[in-house]
């Protein structure tokens, strides 16, 4: 198909087999790229009940029809796998410039299977990928893995994606780097890699390979204008990153604070972000490849301790798990506990989210200084946030009951006695999660299809697969023609179509490989298909597009049937069920199970999958999917 080349590189490492595949066309047009054209080859190589640290799982990293061409927002690379942390199918995605090289490179599409008995790192360049040892590598953080592999290639201009310490020590947060200033964060990709010794991924190819498309000339010069539109479109975040907005989404009642007990956190948010973050922490703007946004963050300030903080800054995930919900708001330990959780190599939302776990329990006396060397666990205190990430990061001391993720732990604290508005807690009823994949800053409790969206996701709750942060705002999705207002946000009718319809478009622009951030900016929908019938020449329609998406979600949804995923894994955690005091929520209805189970039952309608949650012969067969039916079980 024109602007992809059709080829995955399949990289054995039991073997040391390296080989080179067709990707069919087929399959190309119906799922585009990213997570779509992953779950149609995990779900034909995947046995069912995959355990993810075995032999049989396989780790996939796919692009789309965008790299080739360079289009702005298409630095993404996104990798798949059977997450250690759900136990089913996750996908994450991150930036860097490892993207653009591995489509020159003639690929689309990266499969590493098997184990390798000691560890190993990738090289890919123009003539080829060779296994190499990684001996002097393993140990190191995800920054100075990529430094490293500079200095030994002798090349600064080559890409990595690398592990850090917390994949190679199998924590099931452990996330893929790129670069070392762009994280796939979400699932515990990383501990997959760190299973297989694999520490990285590097890419570097010489010259200017391109991939035939329908219009070259035309996509370039599109491109141009995207990166004018984008540039310009895209000034807030290059100026206050991906947290420019936390003001409003804590007035929205959206931020986590007090690991989800509080409802807002009284004004001093103003202290985490916007021009105060950038004064504080000296932030300047970092680009991905081919990006005229810059969401990222640089910070180059010494703390009050005397260390210097040259290094990534935080993002707004940072600034809500890392900050608002532990209660802390002092930047600079903000900034240290991101720093570890990025050099360690962990998703620092689920890191915010263990150490706000922590210090719940030690408010209620479930742990103390004796649990902890000495140390207190307090909400608010910069110094147990940095140590506590620590102890979540590099699964020590306490921190070792995280080896299963939240619900592990929750389970090895195992107390119970303490009841707050009407609620009575143990351990496992404080987690906040769905899938064991601990909740995003957004919280759900504005609107029940964002509730029942992140039940349903695959990959467990969360907000950029969900695409229904904007219900909360009374925002529909007028792309895909489905009308919504505020006071549709409790309606149990509609919310099973609007989570479907959120969920499956937020595929688009993960299955085309590309930024999600590049979307507000200017490269909307109509310019995503115009761009597509350039490089492809096939005139995609919104509908065509959503449909792209309700395949990956179908397939996705297969994958986790066939890993003894039903309704009952479909949750929500007790704390969503309390009542808000105070703020925005204080006036919002008040989530019950029924209205919840209501809901998750409209949403299977409108799947038509069963009542069960099980995906269906029928559904497959609508969908265009008919070839992978064998895969549904029974
Ligand atoms: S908007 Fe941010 S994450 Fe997206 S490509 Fe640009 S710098 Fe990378």
């Amino acid at each position: 198909m024109l602007g992809y080349w059709g080829k995955l590189l399949r990289v054995n490492l039991t073997t040391g087999k390296i080989s080179t595949e067709t990707i069919a066309d087929e399959a190309i047009r119906k799922l585009i790229g990213g997570p779509g054209l992953a779950a149609e080859f995990l779900i034909r190589e995947i046995p069912p009940m995959c355990d993810p640290l075995s032999e049989d799982n396989k780790i996939v990293f796919t692009l789309g029809p965008y790299q080739g061409v360079n289009v702005p927002g298409s630095a993404k690379w996104v990798v798949s796998t059977i997450s250690p942390l759900t136990g089913g199918f996750v996908d994450s995605a991150g930036g860097g410039r490892w993207a653009s090289h591995f489509k020159k490179a003639g690929y689309e599409m990266l499969v590493i299977e098997g184990k390798s008995p000691k560890p190993v790192y990738l090289y890919i360049d123009e003539k080829g990928a060779e296994i190499r040892d990684a001996v002097a590598l393993w140990g190191l953080d995800t920054v100075d893995t990529g430094k490293k592999i500079k200095e030994v290639l002798g090349d600064k201009r080559v890409s990595a994606l690398n592990i850090g310490p917390a994949g190679e020590i199998g924590n099931p947060m452990a996330n893929i780097s790129c670069d070392g200033y762009s994280w796939a964060g979400r699932g515990g990709t990383g501990a997959v890699m760190g299973d297989k010794k694999l520490k990285a991924i590097a890419c570097y190819v010489e010259g200017k390979q391109t991939v035939p498309c329908a219009d070259r000339e035309g996509a370039e010069a599109f491109s141009k204008e995207l990166f004018k539109i984008c540039y310009e479109g895209g000034a807030g975040q290059r100026k206050y990153g991906t947290s420019g907005g936390a003001g409003n989404t804590e007035a929205a009642g959206r931020l986590p604070v007090r690991y989800w007990r509080g409802e807002s956190y009284m004004g001093q948010i103003k202290k985490l972000f916007g021009d105060y973050m950038n004064e504080k922490l000296n932030i300047t703007p970092k680009h991905c490849e081919n990006c005229p946004v810059g969401c990222h963050r640089s910070c180059d300030v010494q703390a009050p301790w005397g260390e210097y903080m040259g290094t990534s800054g935080p993002e707004y995930e940072c600034v809500g798990m890392q900050g608002s919900n532990v209660m802390v708001d002092d930047l600079f330990y903000v900034q240290k506990a991101n720093d570890i959780a990025n050099r360690s190599g962990c998703d620092n939302i689920s890191a915010g989210a263990w150490v706000g776990f922590l210090m719940e329990c030690y408010e209620y006396g479930w742990i103390t200084e004796a649990d902890l060397g000495g140390h207190s666990m307090k909400w608010g205190y910069g110094q147990d946030l940095v140590f506590g990430t620590e102890l979540a990061c590099y699964l020590k001391g306490i921190g070792k009951i995280f080896k299963n993720g939240i619900k592990g732990a929750a389970k090895e604290i195992a107390a119970k006695g303490v009841t707050e508005r009407g609620v009575e807690y143990e351990a496992e009823k404080i987690i906040v999660h769905c899938k064991n994949l601990d909740y995003a800053a957004h919280d759900p409790r504005v609107a029940l299809p964002m509730m029942v969206s992140y039940a349903t996701l695959a990959r467990g709750s969360c907000h950029v697969r969900s695409g229904s942060i904007g219900y909360g705002a009374g925002n529909g999705q007028p792309s895909f023609g489905f009308a919504f207002s505020l006071d549709d946000r409790f309606n149990i009718d509609k919310a099973g179509i609007a989570a479907k319809i959120g969920q499956d478009g937020s595929k688009v622009s993960n299955c085309m490989s590309m930024c999600i951030f590049l979307s507000g900016a200017g490269f909307n929908l109509p310019n995503q298909i115009k761009m597509l019938k350039l490089i492809t020449g096939i005139d995609y329609t919104n509908m065509d597009l959503l449909e792209v998406g309700e395949r990956a979600s179908n397939l996705e949804r297969a994958i986790n049937n066939r890993q003894g995923m039903r309704r009952k894994d479909d949750t929500i955690p007790p704390k969503m069920k309390m009542p808000s005091l105070v703020g925005h929520r204080a006036s919002l209805p008040v989530y019950t199970d029924e209205m919840f189970q209501a809901g998750l039952s409209k949403y299977y309608e409108a799947r038509g999958y069963t009542q069960d949650g099980l995906v269906t012969a029928e559904q497959f067969k609508k969908v265009g999917l008919e070839d992978y039916i064998q895969y549904i079980p029974a």
